[in-house]
């Protein structure tokens, strides 16, 4: 099951993402890209049109002031020949995107 929270995006945290990919703009709201977790922190993707193998993530935690990282894309596929590709970033907490149902983890781009 994905995380079912939302954060807005700040809006100069909007224009610093899109100053920083190849996006022209990003949306105004995300939701956390994680597998239902505790309270910990949540990550939205912003877009995946970062510099090379990269993405810009929205990280927050309670309602505390989000934070614009650009992190490096998770590079663990699932086993097999076609196995998907992990939808989040290098080192996340909880699962790879593609050990969650599939219905539960689109890839945004
Ligand atoms: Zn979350
Ligand atoms: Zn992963």
């Amino acid at each position: 099951m994905r995380c079912a929270h939302w954060r807005r995006v700040p809006l100069d945290l909007a224009r610093e993402a899109c100053e920083k990919s190849a996006a022209l703009y990003v949306d105004t709201a995300v939701q956390c890209q994680l597998s239902s977790h505790d309270e910990s922190e949540h990550f939205g993707l912003l877009t995946d049109n970062g510099p090379w193998g990269t993405a810009l993530w929205l990280r927050w935690r309670g309602t505390d002031e989000p934070e614009l990282l650009v992190l490096p894309d998770c590079p663990v596929a699932a086993p097999g020949p076609d196995g998907d590709g992990c939808c989040l970033f290098v080192d996340h907490a909880e699962q790879h995107t593609w050990e969650d149902t599939p219905e539960e983890a689109p890839c945004t781009s």
